[in-house]
């Protein structure tokens, strides 16, 4: 079955609103990751795995949104980024878009941590505009999150930026992932003090953490890993998706 929205011709999605009314909507970043990560990495992950959930449970993928909410990784060549509002705005007129047409179940498969609060407020003004009730999942596996039971396969401190969790999930979806370029991240904080660390919240950027653009340590990352972890969260997710159409 074709999945993506966006190969369908006209009477393809009205036959697909007389039966299902669930679609997923794939919402990456554009921006570094590290020295052995392409920019579009959470775009690509985003759109892998809406269609891998998407083939599981037989709903339709939207076109990938691949910008996101990504000022602090602006002193990194590369990253582009939206304004918080802009990315509110663009969630609730795709959304708005959909539910005109009758899709009445979205999912936004979000893969960058920094869209989290775009997102929120998005939801929370689509939901009082038009009653709809729009969810939110991030795609990547996470110890308290969907894929919980993958992550067991991970052994890095630390992490969370295109490090041994990322990279896995790259390898296995087939993403350009330059190995040899990997490094491990030694914790550096330019300007963030000791005692603020974990504390105190600022607008940092990105490279205040890390000069070599990556968290964790990438180079413990395998394709086999990527499998447990793609596997997890994919099983996971689309359990989630199956129980949503039933309501
Ligand atoms: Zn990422």
């Amino acid at each position: 079955m074709e999945s993506r929205l966006f190969k369908l011709t006209r009477p393809e999605v009205e036959e697909y609103l007389k039966e299902n009314d669930t679609i997923l909507l794939p919402l990456g970043s554009t921006e570094q990751h590290g020295k052995h990560m392409a920019v579009d990495t959470d775009a690509f992950t985003a759109q892998e795995i809406s269609l891998r959930v998407a083939q599981k449970t037989g709903v339709l993928v939207a076109p990938l949104i691949s910008y996101g909410y990504s000022p602090h990784h602006m002193n990194f060549a590369g990253s582009v980024t939206l304004s918080f509002r802009t990315l509110v705005n663009v969630l609730k007129e795709v959304c708005g878009s959909l539910i005109h047409h009758g899709f009445k179940k979205i999912v936004i498969m979000n893969a960058h941590g920094g869209n989290t609060n775009s997102i929120r407020l998005a939801l929370k003004e689509i939901e009082m505009e038009t009653g709809v009730r729009v969810y939110s999942v991030m795609v990547y596996p996470s110890k308290t999150g969907f894929g919980a039971e993958g992550t067991k396969v991970l052994t890095q401190e630390g992490g969370g930026h295109a490090c041994e969790s990322e990279t896995s999930v790259g390898l296995e979806l087939g993403h350009r992932i330059l190995m040899d370029k990997a490094e491990k991240w030694k914790p550096e904080y330019s300007s963030i003090s000791d005692s603020d660390r974990g504390k105190v919240n600022a607008a940092y950027m990105f490279d205040e953490y890390t000069s070599i653009g990556n968290l964790g340590d990438p180079t413990i990352a395998t394709k086999e890993k990527g499998k447990v972890l793609v596997e997890s969260v994919v099983n996971d997710l689309a359990e989630f998706i199956e129980d949503l159409k039933k309501r």
